[in-house]
């Protein structure tokens, strides 16, 4: 094993995970974050309000749109978009390319525009496409979480609709059927060696 830094004689690989609303990204994510903490996340700027429970500099940076639009206007973001129609996300440029240069695997969970500018501004990064077993669990996911109204709801999924035809512009395709699984596989798509399915 390398450690947590390894040497930088080898380029670390920047991965892309993206996927559909509700897919499970940000449990995957969160997965990675736990059991496999030699990938560093990038931690997103978002414009959008903190939900109970999440924490400034840990799951994202919150930021004013004022914050948002000198981000943007240094050329500080990576990539960035409006997201379901509503709030910016975007991906600060600098401590990737610090993870990077010290060889440290690094993990974007962005939306699909987003890694769209990736692929265009790095097309040597891995791009993972995480979909759902089936659009109707997608949906009961969506449902599960409770997390946004009705109307959101409606949005969502129909974004989802569409973005699920994007699968075919990725690398790699994941099927979310179980999170501890899709997570060993991305981390092995990152040139990592997955855990044994201890206790599992
Ligand atoms: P949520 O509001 O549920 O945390 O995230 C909504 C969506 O924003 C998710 O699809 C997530 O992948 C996407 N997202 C989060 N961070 C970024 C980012 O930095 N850039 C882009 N383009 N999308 C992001």
């Amino acid at each position: 094993s390398t450690g947590a830094h390894p040497a930088p004689d080898v380029p670390a690989r920047l991965t892309v995970l993206a996927g559909p609303t509700a897919v499970g990204k940000g449990t995957v994510s969160a997965d990675v974050r736990a059991r496999y903490p030699q990938v560093w996340l990038s931690v997103s700027a978002t414009t959008r309000a903190p939900r109970p429970g999440e924490v400034h500099g840990v799951h994202y940076l919150f930021v004013t749109s004022e914050e948002f639009d000198s981000l943007v206007a240094e050329g500080q973001m990576l990539e960035w978009a409006v997201v379901h129609g509503r709030n910016r996300y975007g991906t600060p440029r600098g401590p990737v390319e610090e993870h990077l240069a010290a060889g440290v695997p690094t993990l974007l969970e962005i939306d699909l525009q987003g890694a769209r500018q990736v692929r265009a501004s790095m097309p040597d990064a891995r791009f993972v496409f995480l979909a759902p077993p089936s659009f109707e669990e997608l949906e009961r996911r969506l449902v599960g979480r409770g997390t946004e109204d009705a109307e959101e709801r409606e949005r969502r999924l129909a974004t989802a609709r569409v973005e699920l035809a994007a699968e075919s512009e990725f690398d790699v395709t994941i099927v979310n059927d179980d999170v501890h699984r899709a997570t060993d596989e991305l981390v092995s798509h990152m040139g990592l060696e997955a855990k044994g399915a201890v206790g599992r």
